[in-house]
């Protein structure tokens, strides 16, 4: 079965679908991505300001010792030198972040310094006012709080900074009095550096600024500046710092979660799913619907076949009957092709009638139809003549059986066209019986019951047609008109019956007297007969006339009240040219005349009209 697509509209709305499906899944995708990118800034400023805040715990923690030196100081009056370098010292040693541990006297002069390797340009130096902490160092003796400072150029070179922690001791009045500071010294770098040993600070990249002017700087490779952030920073109660944290790409990747990508992707599949699930979906209900449309049509079709098979069985018996009943005509029934003559269809009589195997006769008609239907190609024309002038198409042929004999034969055709194709649908009847029944017919309505000669009817049409031949002949026609002598007295004598009788011997003398064929003779009436003889002249009919008296006077027939003894003849000939005009009635007036006259002159002679009795 052809899989055919589906319909264009369809696959526009799934193609549509799906590209809304994939709008939606990539709007989807973008919120999940700017709420994680938010969550992540979230996360870098919280683990950024953790990390400030760190750094400023973990700076406290680490300058403790100093605190805890200077209250030590505070409470016991200044520590001896070598106690103050052990605890300075262990400090030292506690946090690599010092440059180094100092005390600066009440006159602000440099006293101790631990270590003084590398330290050693401080050993001479004393706190001016020209120098940038020096406020700053009075501050924190009046406030008797430690300090630190801004970042300064040391005098030991270099950057860095130090924490004023103010000492004081009580004098002999017990007056507390201030007695220098122990300082904290730090290089930026050091300090810094030690600071950022905690684990989180390798994940940023770390500037310090200080009044927004950077003094340190700690760079990983992967820093992303996007994700920028700066946290004021209070060092030691100076807010003059500011941390500027850059998160590296891989805190970043470790604090987003991959789900905005597993959404995307999730959902574009689910979207392609879905599309493909609705797409084959409709594509079944498609092919559902049009296997049901075809269900329904092949259940109709075949309903309908069974009608068909029905009609046509129906029809094919009743075909068979027809078949049957042709079969038990006696009439010939056939349809033909006339061109090729091919038989169609033949019924039994078509051939057995005529003799024929229904092989021979298909055989022969198709080879040679003339010997079968003498005139065949001249008769089908006359068919389809006579069908284009609307006249009868009944055809009297004559057909040849197989044994060579003719049989005269009635076919009734018809020419009829089937799909633009021609064929000869005839009927055969053998007629012979009836054409003689009618020849009989015919020949008893021109007879004459008594004697066999033609009657008077027959006379007068003969007459006039043989007139009508002659004249297209120019030949002569004669005329004989006989008469029985004294043949009331014969009747008076012998009755009617010998009468009769005799009548019929004067008959057969003249029908016997007759060669040619169109000669006739015929009872005109009584004892009264005409002899028709065409093409004959004068001479030729009187050489007629005086045989049958010949004749006659040697049959001898007695009848004694004649002056002959015996029965005789008169006979009136006269002759036409017809031709040359005159009429069949002028004829017989003059052939009359010449009876009357052969009556009048004696009886039993001749007399021609124009002539004299012979
Ligand atoms: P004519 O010589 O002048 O002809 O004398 P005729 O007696 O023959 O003539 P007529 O006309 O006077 O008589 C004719 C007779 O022929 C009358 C009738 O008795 C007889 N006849 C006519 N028709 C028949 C017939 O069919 N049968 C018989 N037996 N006689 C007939
Ligand atoms: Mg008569
Ligand atoms: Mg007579």
């Amino acid at each position: 079965m052809l899989r055919s697509p589906l319909p264009w509209p369809t696959r526009l709305a799934l193609a549509a679908l799906l590209l809304g499906l994939c709008l939606v899944s990539v709007l989807l995708w973008q919120r999940l991505q700017v709420a994680q990118q938010a969550r992540v800034a979230e996360r870098v400023d919280y683990q950024a300001r953790s990390l400030a805040q760190q750094l400023e715990t973990s700076l406290h923690e680490q300058v403790d010792d100093l605190r805890r030196i200077a209250l030590q100081w505070n409470r016991r009056g200044r520590i001896p030198m070598n106690e103050w370098l052990l605890d300075s010292r262990f400090s030292l040693e506690r946090f690599k972040g010092y440059q180094a541990i100092q005390w600066l006297d009440a006159e602000l002069k440099m006293r101790w310094i631990e270590p003084l390797q590398g330290n050693e340009a401080a050993q001479q130096f004393q706190l001016t006012p020209a120098h940038p902490n020096f406020n700053l160092a009075i501050q924190a003796k009046t406030l008797g709080e430690p300090r630190f400072s801004n970042s300064f150029a040391l005098a030991q070179g270099g950057s860095g900074f130090i924490l004023y922690t103010p000492l004081y001791i009580h004098n002999e009045q017990n007056e507390r009095v201030f007695d220098g500071f122990l300082q904290g010294v730090f290089r930026v770098e050091g300090l810094m550096d030690e600071l950022l040993r905690h684990p989180g600070s390798q994940d940023f990249s770390v500037h310090l600024l200080e009044a927004g002017r950077p003094i340190y700087s700690h760079q990983q490779p992967d820093a992303l500046a996007t994700l920028q952030q700066e946290v004021p920073l209070d060092l030691l109660n100076n807010q003059n710092f500011t941390l500027r944290l850059k998160p590296t790409a891989r805190l970043v990747q470790s604090l987003a979660t991959p789900l905005p990508k597993i959404v995307l992707g999730a959902s574009l599949t689910i979207s392609l799913l879905l599309v493909a699930a609705i797409g084959l979906a409709l594509d079944n209900a498609r092919r559902a619907s049009a296997l049901h449309i075809g269900n329904r049509r092949l259940s109709e079709e075949l309903a309908q076949r069974t009608k068909v098979e029905h009609v046509l069985r129906d029809s094919r018996e009743r075909l068979q009957l027809v078949i049957d009943l042709t079969d038990s005509s006696h009439d010939g029934l056939f349809i033909i092709d006339p061109q090729s003559r091919d038989i169609l269809h033949m019924n039994k009589a078509t051939y057995s009638s005529l003799g024929y195997s229904a092989e021979a006769f298909r055989d022969l008609l198709k080879r040679d139809p003339e010997q079968l239907l003498p005139g065949y190609h001249a008769w089908l024309e006359g068919v389809r003549q006579a069908q284009q002038d609307q006249l009868s198409t009944i055809f009297q042929q004559t057909m040849r059986r197989s044994d060579g004999s003719e049989q005269a034969a009635e076919i009734s055709a018809q020419l009829v066209l089937v799909n633009n194709h021609e064929y000869l649908i005839g009927v055969t009847r053998d007629n012979s019986q009836r054409l003689q029944l009618e020849a009989q017919l015919q020949r008893l309505s021109q007879q004459d019951g008594l004697t066999g000669l033609y009657n008077r009817r027959f006379f007068d049409s003969q007459l006039a047609s043989e007139w009508r031949r002659l004249r297209r002949q120019g030949a002569s026609l004669t005329l004989l008109m006989i008469d029985i002598d004294y043949f009331k007295r014969y009747n008076d004598r012998f009755g009617h019956l010998a009468g009769d009788d005799a009548l019929r011997q004067v008959s057969d003398i003249l029908r016997t007297s007759l060669k040619r064929e169109g000669d006739s003779a015929c009872r005109y009436g009584g004892e009264e007969f005409a002899i028709i003889l065409a093409d004959t002249g004068l001479e030729g009919g009187m050489h007629v006339a005086s045989r049958l008296q010949q004749r006659l006077a040697t049959l001898n027939l007695a009848h004694p009240d004649s002056p002959q003894g015996r029965l005789t003849l008169s006979v009136g000939l006269a002759v036409a040219e017809p031709d040359s005009g005159g009429s069949p009635e002028q004829l017989m007036a003059h052939c009359d005349q010449a009876l009357y006259r052969a009556k009048h002159e004696g009886r039993n002679r001749i007399c021609a009209w124009q002539n004299s009795p012979v």
